[in-house]
């Protein structure tokens, strides 16, 4: 797998994470299950960014404030963030590159 492709889909799981933890990590904590430190999560965050290609990384931000979800699977030729069938110019796409949906924009991957 493309090494930017994988920092993308750690760094999107590490940030759901981050805001599932802050919408309910208070209600969380005061019935006792334990959840990882959001200050270490963003600490990683940070270590994790810093081995980006910036111009990657930017793109996530932007597609990141505009959905919530800027990193999305593609099955059977569809992009699961707007649920169009993409072109046949990404149907031979792979998880060796990083591609775009050309509707939406956001950062797709294959599932096998
Ligand atoms: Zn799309």
């Amino acid at each position: 797998m493309n090494k930017q492709l994988e920092l993308l889909i750690t760094l999107h799981d590490l940030d759901l994470m981050i805001s599932e933890i802050a919408e309910m990590g208070q209600d969380v904590v005061e019935l006792g299950f334990s959840t990882p430190n959001i200050e270490e999560l963003q600490e990683q965050r940070v270590v994790l960014a810093a081995e980006f290609d910036q111009a990657v990384l930017g793109r996530y931000e932007a597609l990141r404030k505009r959905y919530g979800r800027p990193v999305v699977p593609v099955t059977r030729g569809v992009c699961h963030g707007c649920f169009t069938t993409l072109p046949t110019s990404l149907t031979n796409a792979s998880n060796s590159m990083i591609a775009q949906c050309e509707n939406c924009g956001r950062f797709l991957y294959w599932l096998k």
